[in-house]
Order: C-alpha cells, then structure tokens, then sequence
C-alpha cells in the first residue's frame, strides 16, 4: 500500500475516544503536540487506531533510530526477556551490562579508557555528570547555555533553558548555574556577523563571566550539546565546539557533551561531537541508543571517574533487556545507517533548500545528516519567528499523513529514522511542499 495512507482524517472515531479517555486521567503536564494516536509501528510507518498510516519524519524524538521494531532489536529483546527482566545491574552483574559498556567506551570519542554508567533517561544521565562533575572536581559551578535542554529532574532543569515555561514556578533550582548565548550565528545575541565576530559567544565566557561572576578555578564542568535539539536544530560555527574545549582544558573544567539527541549515527558520524574533532571528558547518552527501550549511558573518561564505591547507582538503570536491545541497535547503527544518515540526510537537505528558494515562508534550513531544522520566520529585517504557521504546518502535515515535530520558537524537526530512504524523503518533501502551499498564498 502506498505510504502514507489516510482513511479517516485524524484523528478518527477511535482515536478521539482513546484521547478523551486519556485526557480524564493522565496528568495535564504533558505537552501533547497533536493527536496521534498509535496502534503499531514498522520501520518508517507508524499506523493509527483507525487504520490511517504515516510517513514518520520524527522517530519518537529522534529515538527510533533503527526504525520502529527493527527485527534484529525485536529479536534481540525476546531472546533477553525469556532469560531474565531484572536483577539489579548496580549491585550485581549480567553480561549484556558489561558488553554494552565495553562497546560504549570503544565507540566513544577519545583514545583513553572509559567507564560508563548506565540511567533509565537523558534526565537522568545529565544528573550523573553533575554529580560525577562536582564530586571529581570538588567545585560547585556549572555553565550552560540559552536554548539548552538537558532535561526535567531539578537538577537537570537547573541547566535547561529552552523556555521559561519548564522552569517556571520549580524553582529554587541548583544553585551555581551560569547561563551563556549559544553560538547561533543567525540570531547572534551580540548582533555580530560571523567571518568579523571572532567567536565572541565564546571569548565572552573569560571577558565577562570569569571576570564578573564566577571564578574559573570554581566551574565543575560546561555542559553543552553539539547541535542544540529543544532549542531548534542549532548548529554552532565551526571554531565554537573547539574553542570551548579549548577553554575548558585551559581552566581544568570539564567538557560534558550532552549527546543525548545528536548521538548514535543521527548526524551522519556515531556522534556528533567527532564532526568537530571534540573528545568530551563526559559524554551523556539516551534517546537513540536502544531503538526505543529506555536507557541512558553517561561515558566518562577513566580519570576522571574517581568516584567511590555506592556514591551513585539505579535500581533499572542498565536493565538487561535495554541493553541486549542497544547492543543490537549499535551493531545496526555500524552496520550502514551512520553512512544512510550522511547520504539520505544530505540529499533531505538539499530538498528543503530547494523548497526554501521558493518559500519566503521559509526561514532557515540547518543542521547535519538526518538531524534537520526548518525555521519559519517572517522575511523581514528581524527574521521574526513565526509560530503560528510552523505550527499550522506541522498540523496539516499530521492529517495529510506525515509526522514532523516542532522546536525551539518556530522551527520544525525533520528526525526521521536512520533507515530512511531517498525515496521516502520525496514523499516527506512532496506533503510539506502542499501542506505549506495551502497555507501561504
Ligand atoms: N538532553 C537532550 C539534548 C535532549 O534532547 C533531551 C530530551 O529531549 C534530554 C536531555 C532529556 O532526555 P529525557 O527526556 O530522556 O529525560
């Protein structure tokens, strides 16, 4: 059948029931983006209650990386889930446990030895640096950036700052959190032009935060993501990533690269950080990791692992079957879908650039492999960002029967599965080009 296939604009009679039922009793925190409701999912297709089938371009957040229920993840999951669910990984020991860490510190930047310690979450992996961060530093402050998302928790929330909205009214958040621009060259918040900015958004750090507000000798650690994902698909200027760990290696602070959305093949290398020749002291992991089991992996650099016996560990954090599905996952990521995410991805890039020729509409299109951004924004002086129609975009793309998702102030995300085809990127191409021709006259 040809893909995607709407019978019934969503969301349909089975799938209103299901999100009223939901609505009674789920908590009102969630942020649902439009109502999807699944019933199962294949590689690049995910169907609905009532029958419809779409063309998915977001993989759960960038989570599905091999595609919805991969066979080999599947059977990977099985063979483990017959053996045994849980023992416990930080008090007792189990093969795939070990396996994935061995495998995690090979496959991680670095030449060095790596220990790796194993989270149920991206928040939760972000937690583990900081304490990991502040125990082995015995310093208390961290860096971070505007437009950051690191997660949830409070202490992972003390370093987000991609809307006022998740922080508001949690606070006190930790304290000893210093918030910086990103480099983000087309809304640069010193009004700069790159090519003449001499990378200001990084000499900044020493001009003013280490002469103003915080001594160097007292930050633990810098935590940064090598394309910022929530805060709308950024990629910093080249020098950015380099004179940062530059800086950091300078002052005895820790490099921690939040991979959480870029790593695991998305950006057409196993993470994204190597695009830069980054080598992290700490690298935090999730998402796309284990196909879409939970699990979060914070890979840190032997020496600085000095912490003790029980000063960190998880009741699930590594579970079996997590890991016996991440190990399948990478063995898949190395066997072609790095190489697929640089091809489909370069070839999905050029198509929005195309579109965007011809869509003032169109803003911006950014980003590596299959981790793309389009921006809306109005074509004037102020490159004003426009919501409203990212949005509407994203919108009717759902009921023409493709799945996009939105981030930072107008942007959508194309983060399709690493198994994407060029001829599924028409497809995507073709419903974005209508879904925007309707709605822009
Ligand atoms: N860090 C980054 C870069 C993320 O994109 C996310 C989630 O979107 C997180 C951390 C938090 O991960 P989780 O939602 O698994 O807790």
């Amino acid at each position: 059948m040809k893909i995607p296939h709407i019978k019934v604009t969503p969301p349909g009679p089975k799938a209103k029931a299901i999100v009223e039922r939901d609505r009674c009793y789920t908590s009102q925190s969630y942020g649902r983006v439009y109502p999807l409701v699944v019933k199962e999912a294949r590689g690049c297709v995910v169907e609905d209650v009532d029958g419809n089938l779409f063309l998915d371009f977001m993989a759960g957040i960038a989570v599905a990386s091999t595609g919805h229920s991969h066979p080999e993840v599947v059977k990977a999951i099985e063979e483990q889930a017959r053996k045994f669910l849980h023992i416990c990984g930080s008090d007792f020991y189990y093969e795939p446990m070990a396996e994935l860490a061995a495998k995690l510190s090979e496959i991680a930047p670095g030449k060095g030895a790596k220990r790796v310690f194993f989270t149920n979450s991206g928040t939760e992996t972000i937690e583990a640096a900081i304490k990991l961060a502040r125990y082995h530093t015995k310093r208390q402050h961290i860096i971070a950036f505007h437009g950051a998302f690191h997660g949830r928790s409070l202490g992972s929330l003390s370093l987000t700052a991609s809307r006022t909205s998740h922080r508001a009214h949690f606070g006190p958040l930790i304290p000893g959190v210093h918030h910086m621009p990103y480099g983000f060259c087309r809304r640069c918040p010193y009004h700069l032009t790159y090519g003449s900015c001499e990378i200001e958004c990084v000499r900044v750090l020493e001009k003013t935060l280490f002469r103003h507000d915080v001594a160097p000798q007292e930050v633990a650690a810098l935590f940064v993501e090598p394309i910022q994902g929530e805060g709308g698909y950024v990629v910093p200027p080249p020098e950015y990533l380099p004179m940062l760990q530059d800086l950091c290696r300078r002052h005895g602070i820790l490099l921690v690269v939040d991979e959480i959305q870029s790593g695991f093949g998305r950006t057409g290398k196993m993470f994204a950080c190597e695009h830069w020749g980054i080598e992290p002291d700490i690298l935090c992991a999730a998402k796309g990791i284990a196909s879409g089991m939970p699990l979060g992996a914070m890979i840190a650099r032997e020496e600085i692992s000095t912490w003790t016996r029980s000063t960190h560990g998880s009741t699930f954090g590594g579970n079996p079957v997590a890991c016996a599905a991440a190990l399948a996952t990478i063995a898949l990521i190395e066997d072609g879908l790095i190489e697929n995410a640089a091809k489909v991805g370069s070839y999905l890039m050029e198509k929005l650039n195309l579109l965007k020729a011809g869509h003032s509409s169109i803003g911006d299109v950014r980003g590596l492999g299959l981790m793309i951004g389009v921006e809306f924004a109005r074509p004037d002086e102020k490159l004003t960002p426009d919501a409203k129609l990212r949005d509407q975009v994203m919108q009717k793309c759902f009921e023409k029967g493709l799945l996009l998702l939105s981030c930072g102030e107008s942007t959508l995300r194309f983060c399709p599965p690493l198994i994407v085809t060029r001829e599924e990127v028409d497809v995507a191409i073709e419903i974005f080009a209508a879904a925007i021709k309707e709605l822009v006259n």
